[in-house]
Formats: C-alpha cells, structure tokens, sequence
C-alpha cells in the first residue's frame, strides 16, 4: 500500500505540469528523502509526494519537534523558546495597530496556546484550535483556554472574528482550498487574516538550499514566496494589506540549518548567526529576503 499521495493539480492554478525544485531529507524525525515540485505555470512550491492522512502523524513524534513540545535542550533550542517571549509581545502589538471594533480572536494550530494565553490577558477573547490531541489537552489544562479540535474548524459561526492567526501553521495545511474558504466565511467584513510562513526565496532559504530548515519536509507541505502568497489569497478574494517580517527566525532556521549540514557546535551556531545577520540585513533592503514573513490581508 502507498501511504504517499500524489498532487495532480496546482493547489493555487490548477495546472498540471510540475518541475522539480528539489529533494529534501527529513532531518528531525524519519531520515525519508522527499520531493519538492515547482508549478510550472504559477511558481507555487509544494512537497510532492506528500504522506497521507493516516500516515503524516507519525512525522511529528519527535522530542526534536520542539514546537509541539516544551523541551529546552540545547542552545538552539533554548534560543528557539526565548525569542519566541519576545515574539508574543511583537505579536500583540501587531494587533494592537489594526484597529478593530472589537477583539474575538481565532487562533488557528494554537499548539502549545502561549501567543492565545499572552492575547486573552492583554484584553483579547479569543479561542484556539488544535488538531493535536495532547498538545490541545495539555494547553487546556494549563491554560483554561477554549482550544477546539481541527473538526470543530468547518463549524464555527460565519462572521464572527475580528482576526484569524495562522503562526506558521499554513505551510502544514494539506486543505489549501477549505481553509482559505472558511476563514474567509467566519472573518467579520474589516477582520484581518494574518499569516506567518517561512520564505523559501529568502537569503537564507537560497543559500542553504536542500538544508534549509524550514522546508522541514514532509511537515511543511506548501512553501510559499511573496509571489505565491499573493496568488493564493488573491484567488479565494483576500488582499495583502501589510508585510512585516519575523526577523528572528533568519537566525534560528540558519543554526538549524548548519546543523543538518552537519557543522555541529561552536563553527555551526557561528555560520548560522552570520547567515541570519545577512538575511536580517538583507530584509531591511527588501522585504522579499525575510527567512519568514507575517501577511496581513483583508477581505477584498
Ligand atoms: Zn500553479
């Protein structure tokens, strides 16, 4: 039995004919070589094929998976959970400056609920959603927090949040067409969507190339650019109001990167913060060169 499926139509145009972008090795928890196709009509990047919904689970059981756990091994690690403190309060004041008349909040792959919780006690209300059993059990017991499983998604009320999340969550959505359709029907007329996903023609997603980090395959399914971002909301009648960029991870995707290159300890984490410096630079100049970039779009 195949426990892979294939894509046969672009998920953004529907075409058919697909180039080889390039193969990637599943680093964090398989070893398994995976094969990344470029749309040859819309550009759009995609893992291809992919393992299927009874089979993709298993790729997360990892202690390495650190943004479904809470482990602090290691200094990237470590950097990994301190950045995102500092991530939380950009976050809300992210927010904060898209003037809403209210403040219902969806914050959709919620995991571990830390931006949700941070949100809620700074005069948000707002619930979570979680496909992850134990990650969304162990989030409601610490937190209290209304966290629904990702079934419950296709059910919430139409017109009735003032922003959607999607913090790094988009790039392992297999349902591209269905996410896009519901957030739009349960985003208020002047809701914003935001979305954060890694950019694979950033400084150091071409430089790192098949080690790059964030293709982080078979997880990440779809790895968008600017260009494709903008065609994909476009076409389910979304625009792109705002970019802003996560100026971290360039810096943390560039050590995790060193690290599947092999350069281990002090010569890696040295290579990594030079390429993430570069990339950070880099962004100032053009957005479009951010390892991850934050899309804020709006119902057109
Ligand atoms: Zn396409």
């Amino acid at each position: 039995m195949d426990n892979n499926i294939s894509i046969q139509n672009c998920q953004i145009c529907g075409n058919n004919q697909f180039s080889q972008h390039i193969s990637c090795i599943d680093y964090t928890v398989s070893r398994e070589t995976f094969k990344i196709v470029k749309c040859n009509s819309c550009g759009f990047v995609f893992t291809n094929p992919r393992p299927n919904e009874n089979e993709i689970g298993k790729y997360y059981s990892s202690d390495l998976y650190i943004s479904h756990s809470a482990t602090k091994k290691g200094l990237i690690n470590a950097l990994y959970h301190i950045i995102r403190k500092r991530t939380l309060k950009s976050k809300l004041n992210l927010l904060n400056s898209l003037k809403t008349p209210t403040k219902e909040l969806l914050d959709i792959g919620t995991g571990t609920a830390d931006f949700l919780n941070y949100m809620v006690q700074n005069a948000y209300s707002g619930i979570g959603i979680e496909p992850d059993n134990s990650t969304r059990e162990m989030a409601t017991k610490k937190y209290g927090l209304k966290i629904l499983e990702a079934v419950n998604f296709y059910q919430l009320q139409a017109m009735t949040y003032d922003y959607v999340t999607m913090w790094h969550v988009l790039e392992h959505v297999s349902d591209l067409e269905g996410y896009a359709t519901n957030i739009k029907r349960i985003l208020k007329d002047d809701g914003y969507l935001i979305i954060a996903v890694p950019n694979h023609e950033s400084v150091d997603g071409k430089h790192y190339k098949e080690k790059w980090a964030a293709y982080d395959v078979p997880r990440h399914l779809s790895h968008f650019s600017v260009g494709t971002m903008e065609k994909y909301l476009s076409k389910h009648g979304f625009k792109i109001v705002q970019k802003k960029p996560m100026p971290y991870d360039g810096f943390y995707v560039s050590m995790l990167s060193e690290k599947n290159s092999y350069k281990n300890g002090a010569i890696g984490i040295l290579k990594g913060f030079y390429w993430g410096l570069l990339t950070l630079f880099q962004g100032y100049i053009n957005i479009k060169n951010y390892s991850s970039i934050i899309y804020i779009a709006q119902k057109e």
